[in-house]
């Protein structure tokens, strides 16, 4: 893990779960072989679009390293979006592969996914507004058979506001809160690794701070996260690792550090 955290959140390493949903053997419906080494998760070389459209995704990778922060950034329209269902299967790959742990993956449904180890919190429509805080996060843990009660008191401690709303209807909470119910209810299945879509969308800067804040904490338990942002500089700031998309295709890829003093990166995407 990177300086970048600095001494920022609590150290609780206890939620994280290095085997994944080791209680839940994952229906597998396609094919599914070993492909050790590389990154953590990685969709690699991918080239993909909806239904019969045309390629939106070209010839793209992103992954993330175990212990670290990747994100995504890029103009409106890039496919960093596209690239993430991608990643979770939530489309058909023309080209590519995604490799979790060294397994490729890329045949496996979402669900599979999730049973695998992965969370997924979709930029839109990721938590049930009618549905009391606690119960959103219940809903989270659906794929677990065992007691999730430990880890439902780890997401209070990393989101205490919840836990003070938790008897509350998830719609009358603030934006930022929303996303935390999101991020908290992603957690309850134990992920080996978290992938965020724009978790800070239409929140204050204030909010946003405090939303990277959370991010970090929960990446110092020990889940790697891989992230969407339109914040390209707060996000590349607190990021290992940084995708530059334009077009569907990797325009520049390094540490965010890297990517923050690059020139042309300055010039195009970070306002100069
Ligand atoms: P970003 O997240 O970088 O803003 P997106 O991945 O959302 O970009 O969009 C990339 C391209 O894919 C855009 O041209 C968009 O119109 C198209 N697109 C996004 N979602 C869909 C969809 N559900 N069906 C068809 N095209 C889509």
């Amino acid at each position: 893990m990177s300086d970048a955290y600095g001494d920022r959140g609590n150290k609780d390493v206890s939620i994280g779960n290095p085997k994944g949903m080791g209680s839940v053997m994952p229906k597998s419906t396609g094919k599914s072989f070993d492909a050790p080494g590389g990154p953590f998760l990685i969709g690699d070389s991918m080239t993909a679009g909806y239904g019969n459209g045309p390629d939106i995704l070209h010839d793209c990778t992103i992954s993330v390293e175990k212990g670290e922060i990747a994100v995504i950034v890029g103009p409106n329209g890039a496919g960093k979006s596209t690239g993430m269902k991608a990643v979770f299967g939530m489309l058909d790959m023309r080209k590519g592969h995604v490799r979790l742990d060294g397994e490729d993956i890329t045949n496996l449904s979402p669900q599979d996914r999730v049973a695998k180890g992965m969370g997924f919190v979709p930029q839109t429509s990721n938590i049930f507004t009618s549905m009391t805080v606690e119960e959103n996060l219940e809903m989270g843990a659906f794929i677990r058979r065992d007691d999730f009660r430990d880890t439902l008191a780890q997401v209070y401690d990393l989101f205490p506001i919840l836990k003070d709303k938790r008897f509350q209807a998830a719609g009358e909470l603030s934006g930022g809160q929303r996303q935390q119910v999101a991020v908290g209810r992603a957690l309850m299945t134990q992920p080996k690794v978290l992938m965020l879509d724009e978790p800070t969308a239409g929140v204050s800067p204030i909010v946003m701070d405090e939303l990277f804040d959370r991010i970090i904490e929960v990446a110092r338990t020990g889940i790697p996260i891989l992230m969407v942002e339109q914040n390209a500089r707060q996000a590349l700031e607190i990021a290992d690792k940084g995708f530059v998309l334009v077009q569907g295709a990797n325009a520049f890829t390094g540490t965010g550090k890297e990517l923050l003093a690059d020139p042309e990166v300055r010039k195009s995407f970070l306002g100069g």
